[in-house]
């Protein structure tokens, strides 16, 4: 077992260091493909110059793979946290409008929000990418049009309460539920979802790099992730973070400034 734990992990540090170099000299490429399909719009007229579209596809094109390369370098490298305390209820409002724009107008966004919700301790930048990841994927699972629902809750498991998770020991948890409607996965899909490269999307599509990011992330929180899903009815994806709260000297320091700077 351990054995073959630390192949694995060897396996992944050598193909890290493979995939960012790779990566790396794809991200340079794309910035110069980006910029100059830029400047190629800047030059042309919308309507009038076909050259405006097809500098324009050039410029979405290099766009999502410069998503792709970033998904990439961040698996590879495992970027490093920079925790602070997160009400997980106000990172979601803050995003509302961008989630939805990811999701596109097939895909009615709704959100429930506990108010008793108490913080995480947690990297701000990362329970984002966590938040797109996810909901890429539903996106992604329903072309015809769905829901997708967020939804936080305030747990306490106690030793006498029933096992979310066999892993989860008691304490009090901050839950993060992402649920979609549509198309679901089978056992044998959910059975390696969180391995990297896996995708059962073609080829450009997906980097099969999403979820086991969302797996690094959360377990680097100390969290803990499930998995719900039927075929044809949806998929629900639930995070558990370690609530925690603040002692008065550290909220000190994080109270954000609000005074005049003068
Ligand atoms: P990618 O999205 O690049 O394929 P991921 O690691 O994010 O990589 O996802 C791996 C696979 O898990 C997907 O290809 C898809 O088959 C499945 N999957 C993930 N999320 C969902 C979802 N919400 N609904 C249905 N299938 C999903």
């Amino acid at each position: 077992e351990l054995h073959m734990q630390i192949q694995q992990a060897q396996k992944m540090e050598s193909l890290g260091l493979l995939v960012s170099g790779i990566a790396h000299d794809f991200n340079n490429l794309l910035a110069a493909i980006t910029g100059f399909s830029d400047l190629g719009m800047r030059g042309t007229k919308p309507g009038i110059s076909p050259f405006y579209d097809y500098f324009q596809h050039i410029h979405h094109r290099s766009e999502q793979g410069t998503r792709m390369i970033k998904q990439l370098l961040s698996f590879a490298r495992g970027t490093p946290m920079e925790p602070q305390y997160l009400n997980v209820n106000a990172q979601i409002t803050n995003h509302l409008d961008f989630l939805q724009t990811l999701l596109g107008t097939s895909v009615q966004l709704d959100f429930e929000a506990d108010p008793d919700l108490r913080s995480i301790y947690a990297d701000a930048t990362q329970l984002e990418q966590i938040l797109v990841n996810l909901c890429l994927n539903a996106r992604d699972a329903m072309s015809m049009g769905g829901n997708l629902k967020l939804l936080t809750r305030q747990i306490e498991i106690t030793q006498g309460s029933l096992p979310i998770h066999p892993y989860l020991p008691s304490g009090s948890y901050v839950l993060l539920q992402v649920s979609d409607t549509g198309i679901g996965m089978d056992e044998r899909v959910q059975a390696r979802l969180f391995e990297p490269f896996f995708t059962t999307k073609e080829v450009g599509q997906g980097t099969g790099l999403g979820l086991s990011v969302v797996y690094g992330i959360v377990k680097q929180h100390q969290g803990v992730i499930r998995v719900h899903s039927q075929p044809g009815l949806g998929s629900t994806f639930s995070l558990y973070f370690p609530a925690v709260e603040p002692t008065t000297e550290e909220l000190k320091e994080h109270v954000p400034f609000v005074g005049s700077k003068i």
